[in-house]
Formats: C-alpha cells, sequence, structure tokens
C-alpha cells in the first residue's frame, strides 16, 4: 500500500472514531485532537490547541495529573488512565462528565507524544446508577419481604399455637360436658332405682319388726313381760335400723363425695354380732343357722357402729338370701395385728366365675339368681363403706358350693 493511502486511511480513523483522541506533547499542550474530543468537551480546534491537557482534568486532580503526565513521559507505554477510581473530564462549560483513558506514546523524530483516546461514559454511568438503586430497591425488596415472610410465620405459628389451646380447652370442656352427662344419667338412673332398691334395703328390719311384734303378741298372751321387752327393743332398733339405711341411700351422692366420715365409738364387737344375729334370725329360711367363731374375746374397740352394723346386715341377708333352706351361714371375728377380721361364709348358690369381677359395681347382679329379689345395690354400699373404713374386702366363691366374704377393719 502507498504512504499515501496509509496516510488517508489513517486520518479517517482519527477523524471518525467515536473515541474522542488528544495529542499532547511532554509539556502537555495539545497539538492534535478530533471531531469526536471537540464534541465531547465542547472545544473548537483552536481552542483546543490553546490549551494544556491538564486543564481538561476538574480542578481538584489538576496538580495530581501534572505529576501523572510528568511521570508518563519518563516512562511512557500504553495503558489505561486512572484504574481502580473514577475519572472524570471538564467541559468547557464548567460541567464535569466520567470518562475513560487510555494512553499510548507516538515517537515523532526526537519528540514522544502522548496519545490519549477519551470515551464519555455519562451515559453508562447513568445506567450503571440506574442499575444499581434498582439493585439496591430490589435488595431493599426482597429484604421487607422476607421480614414479611417472617412476620407471617410468626403469625401463622401464634396462630397454630392458639388453634391448638382452643382445641384443648373445647376438648377439656366435652369432657367435663361428657361427665356432667354422665353424672346426670347416674342421679337420673340413681333415683329410678330408689323404690325398688330401698325395698331391698328395708326388708331385713321390716322383717324383724315384723317377726318381733308378732312374737311380742304370742308372749303377751302368756304374760311374758320381759320377753316382750325384749322383742320391742329389737323393733325399736330396727326402726332406728331403717333409719340409718335411709339416711344413707337418701345421701348415696355424699357418699360418693366422700362427705360421710366414720364416728368411732368404743364397741364390744362380739355383743355387736351376737345381738345383731339374734335380730336377723328373723329373716332366716326354715333350718338355716348361724354359727359364730369369735376370737376378739369381746375386746372393746373404736369402730363406727352405724356402718359396721350395715356392712353386716348386707353380708348376712345377702348369705341368708342366696343360700337354701337347712344351710349354716358362718361368721368368724379375730383381731390380727392392728385389724379386725370379719368372715360371713355360706353353703349357698355361689358366685358364677364370670361375674365375680362384677358384683360391686352398682346394680350388678350374678346371672344364676333367679327369681331371688335384689337391686344389685347391697355390695356396692358395702365397699364404700370399706372404703370410708380405710378396710378392705374379698371373696371368694365356687358355684353351688358357696361364697366367703372376709373383711379387714383397722382399729
Ligand atoms: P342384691 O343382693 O340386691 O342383688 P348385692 O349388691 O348385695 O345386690 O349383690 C350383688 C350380686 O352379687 C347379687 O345379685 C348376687 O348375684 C351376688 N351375691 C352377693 N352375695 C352373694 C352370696 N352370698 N352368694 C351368692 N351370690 C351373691
Amino acid at each position: 500500500m502507498s504512504k499515501e493511502r496509509n496516510d488517508k486511511i489513517y486520518e479517517g480513523m482519527f477523524v471518525d472514531a467515536t473515541e474522542g483522541i488528544l495529542v499532547s506533547n511532554h509539556k502537555g499542550q495539545i497539538i492534535l485532537c478530533n471531531p469526536s474530543a471537540q464534541r465531547m468537551f465542547g472545544y473548537t480546534h483552536d481552542e483546543f490547541l490553546a490549551l494544556n491537557i491538564d486543564q481538561l482534568m476538574p480542578m481538584r486532580f489538576q496538580s495530581h495529573h501534572v505529576h501523572h503526565r510528568e511521570g508518563y513521559f519518563a516512562n511512557p507505554m500504553p495503558r489505561s488512565m486512572g484504574k481502580g477510581r473514577d475519572l472524570y473530564a471538564n467541559h468547557k462549560n464548567g460541567e464535569e462528565f466520567p470518562v475513560e483513558i487510555s494512553l499510548s506514546h507516538v515517537k515523532n523524530g526526537e519528540e514522544t507524544l502522548v496519545v490519549a483516546f477519551i470515551i464519555d461514559i455519562a451515559e453508562r454511568k447513568k445506567k450503571d446508577n440506574q442499575l444499581k438503586k434498582a439493585n439496591e430497591m430490589l435488595k431493599k425488596a426482597s429484604f421487607q419481604l422476607s421480614k414479611l415472610n417472617q412476620e407471617l410465620e410468626q403469625k401463622v405459628q401464634s396462630r397454630t399455637l392458639e388453634l391448638a389451646e382452643m382445641i384443648k380447652k373445647l376438648t377439656e370442656s366435652k369432657k367435663e360436658v361428657d361427665l356432667a352427662l354422665e353424672k346426670e344419667k347416674e342421679l337420673n338412673d340413681l333415683k329410678s332405682r330408689f323404690i325398688s332398691t330401698a325395698s331391698h334395703e328395708f326388708r331385713t328390719p321390716l322383717a324383724t319388726i315384723l317377726s318381733s311384734v308378732s312374737l311380742a303378741g304370742k308372749y303377751a298372751d302368756k304374760q311374758e313381760l320381759e320377753k316382750i321387752f325384749k322383742h320391742l327393743d329389737r323393733v325399736k332398733d330396727s326402726v332406728s335400723n331403717l333409719t340409718d339405711i335411709l339416711n344413707d341411700f337418701l345421701s348415696l351422692d355424699k357418699l360418693e363425695e366422700g362427705i360421710i366420715q366414720p364416728h368411732p365409738e368404743p364397741t364390744h364387737v362380739y355383743d355387736l354380732i351376737v345381738d345383731l344375729l339374734d335380730t336377723m334370725k328373723g329373716i332366716t329360711k326354715s333350718g338355716q343357722v348361724f354359727n359364730y367363731q369369735d376370737e376378739t374375746n369381746n375386746e372393746k374397740v373404736f369402730i363406727d357402729v352405724r356402718i359396721f352394723r350395715n356392712l353386716l346386715i348386707n353380708l348376712v341377708s345377702n348369705a341368708v338370701k342366696y343360700s337354701e333352706e337347712n344351710k349354716t351361714i358362718t361368721l368368724k371375728t379375730e383381731f390380727k395385728g392392728q385389724k379386725l377380721f370379719i368372715l360371713v361364709q355360706d353353703e349357698g348358690i355361689g358366685i358364677p366365675y364370670e361375674d365375680q369381677s362384677n358384683i360391686f359395681e352398682r346394680f350388678y347382679r350374678a346371672n344364676n339368681i333367679g327369681n331371688i329379689q335384689g337391686t344389685g345395690l347391697g355390695l356396692n354400699i358395702v365397699k364404700k363403706y370399706i372404703e370410708i373404713l380405710n378396710g378392705d374386702i374379698t371373696f371368694e366363691s365356687e358355684p353351688g358350693v358357696g361364697t366367703r366374704f372376709l373383711i379387714e377393719i383397722p382399729v
């Protein structure tokens, strides 16, 4: 290619380049500028030639620039300017604008000239800033979002806890309602069965009254006053016993709530049982006998007489009721340690094995009772009385052979 042609290409490149190109000498005087540089800085070609390159810098960088420029001349090589920091240039109208500058040098004979390629990066900076702002906004938004999310999670968590608490409370109140309903049902049951129960529990004392009254009648004929008084006393006892039982029934729910308290008084167990059996002879079937073996030596013990009598009346009347004629009903009393043991044994129909675990339940009756009357309350009351006395009751029974109830009461 001819030199002329080359020069034309170089000139074209210089004139049409989109970068501003400024060529300066070692003093910083501008000796060449292309049209892009003129557009960028607002100076005409001639104005540029009257300027020093340092003057294109903002005031605050000018002294530094002089220093840098001298350094560059000492060791000129192609490099970008202001690496790692933002560069600014001064427009003719005094406004600053951001630039990117790369430097190279050319030799013109002995003289070294510096060529500065300048790009106006104001637009790019603006976009960068917008991008930065958008990023910041995005960051802020995502921070707020995650905060919101956290708050939401916390709300959900506390709501879940509240709900769980509510469900717990509801379940509890349902339980309470169920319990109350059950209690009410039991009470209704109790009331509706009260009449038949009363008749069962009243039978023993009523029978005693009946037999004593008829016996007293017989003795009246024979003028045997002593025996008449004895039977009148029994009638009195039975009536008071009836009152006691009635009171117990009326307070069956009190019994359940533990309101009934024992009132122990010094008592001769032997005398008490002999008297009781004497009274209960009135309800025995033909040929039935009581066999009482006492090993307490008629010692006095502190015991609640009313509760003790009721216990025994229940057990002995069951022994009588569930035994046939001519059978023996055995009672034994003894002290062992600080406890009084009472055994009530019969030779009756016994309790079927499948019923044995239930007979202390209220209204429960075994399946072998036939048409023997009863309500299934006696043993339940017995059990509760035993609990009040801190005692224990156990039994053994063989169907067709007989039943033994053993009570132990701390005295
Ligand atoms: P009731 O005698 O009124 O039925 P209890 O509560 O006294 O009620 O007794 C519950 C059930 O236990 C009786 O129905 C009966 O089946 C059985 N039972 C109680 N005592 C005896 C006994 N001595 N012999 C046989 N069965 C008995």
